[in-house]
């Protein structure tokens, strides 16, 4: 079965009706937990674009930032301007160890596309826990006061695009998003390559391992 309902802020899919209120919007935007104003994604975490998202990640084959910028800037609607263009931030342990953001690469080709500045305006406090097997609502509190925007409110008055390579609740991006107003940014547009909810609607797989082939939250965790 295949979701017939999505929010109109955050895209993502309901098999009815019911979670979205008159304008459309699921309890989590309407509520103001997602931190961001509308989310676009190029496709369904699975498959082949599964697989070059991991060659990407953990292969180091880096050249793929170019086809995979090239994906995202097909995802975004045409009329959505924006001023600037921040990557989700690794935690620094992460990038040494992983030796680059990810995000980071996707967010220079989107600029480049858009013709306007990556601007790394928030950072990673600390490592968060790997948020596979949690609920949402933990997933929420495990990255609650991750990020922190630098000093001097770089995206004052600013429309930003906020690039990561995979959504999975939504929950780290909707904590960096809040970051990004905190430094002054007036609307926020998240944009991945990948969402591990674009699948069919089955019923939740609980994995019966860590590891065990369930996604995990956003690569940039
Ligand atoms: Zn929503």
């Amino acid at each position: 079965m295949s979701a017939e309902y999505f929010c109109v802020s955050c895209r993502t899919p309901f098999l009815n009706s019911s979670p979205l209120d008159e304008n459309g919007r699921c309890a989590l935007c309407r509520n103001g937990l997602r931190g961001f104003d509308a989310a676009y994604t190029f496709g369904s975490y699975e498959g082949a674009l599964r697989e070059l998202i991991h060659l990407f990640k953990y292969g180091g084959v880096r050249t793929l930032a170019k086809p995979f910028g090239g994906h995202l800037a097909v995802a975004l609607p045409r009329n959505e301007q924006f001023d600037a263009v921040v990557p989700m931030p690794l935690h620094w342990l992460r990038r040494w160890r992983r030796g680059f953001n990810q995000s980071d690469l996707l967010a220079r080709e989107v600029a480049r596309r858009c013709g306007v500045p990556v601007i790394h305006a928030v950072r990673r406090r600390r490592s968060t826990l790997s948020q596979a097997g949690l609920t949402n609502a933990k997933r929420r509190a495990n990255v609650a006061g991750a990020f922190a925007p630098k000093q001097g409110r770089p995206l004052e008055g600013k429309r930003v695009l906020l690039i990561d390579d995979v959504m999975t609740t939504g929950a780290t991006a909707a904590a960096c998003a809040l970051a990004i107003k905190r430094a002054g940014a007036r609307y926020v547009a998240l944009l991945t390559l990948a969402r591990t909810d674009r699948r069919s609607m089955a019923p939740v797989r609980i994995p019966a391992t860590a590891g065990g082939g369930f996604p995990e939250e956003s690569a940039s965790c």
